[in-house]
């Protein structure tokens, strides 16, 4: 028997949530987990959680490792180590770029933040959580979305390679209406 065909598909029937808040669930089925947005049971919502995580991680919280996890948080973009060491020394903190770039390794290697591999080199955002980007051809600028796949699309991705999908990340690209 064929496996049913991917291009039959009906596309867009799932749902889209342009910067939505990390509480919400996307990225992962939706019956397989009690917070299925996420590898986690639960993800951090705001900092005194993601505080927390690090504690619960037995993540030492040294003032530097605080001022790089609030600055990610405040900005919630998408930034390379250099951005965070220049937008915390402009803010006035004393911090030197190796510690940036040991805190960033620790907290991504630990899945308290992401962090994405681009041909510019490496970015870092205050998310963990299962998510998809939107990159604009034009800017270059990353937008973190939460795209629900339908199920029946998930379905027949199973059927058609034999695999139990967990967890997925769009990556899209696009430029603005003009
Ligand atoms: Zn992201």
């Amino acid at each position: 028997m064929a496996p049913p065909g991917l291009a039959s598909a009906a596309p867009a029937s799932g749902s889209l949530t342009p910067g939505a808040a990390p509480a919400i669930p996307a990225g992962r089925r939706g019956d397989r987990a009690e917070h299925p947005g996420c590898g986690r049971a639960n993800h951090p919502t705001n900092l005194e959680e993601v505080y927390k995580l690090c504690r619960d991680l037995g993540m030492r919280l040294s003032r530097q490792r605080r001022m790089v996890l609030d600055l990610l948080w405040a900005e919630r973009s998408h930034l390379s180590a250099r951005d965070i060491f220049e937008k915390l020394n402009n803010l006035g903190r004393n911090i030197g770029h190796t510690s940036v770039y040991q805190n960033l390794e620790a907290l991504q290697s630990a899945g308290v933040i992401e962090c994405l591999d681009r041909a510019s080199g490496r970015l870092y955002g205050y998310r963990a959580d299962p998510h998809s980007h939107l990159t604009c051809m034009d800017s270059g600028s990353i937008t973190d979305l939460d795209v629900v796949l339908p199920p029946e699309l998930l379905g027949q991705i199973e059927a058609c390679t034999g695999y139990v999908i967990e967890t997925y990340t769009l990556h899209l690209t696009g430029r603005r209406h003009s």
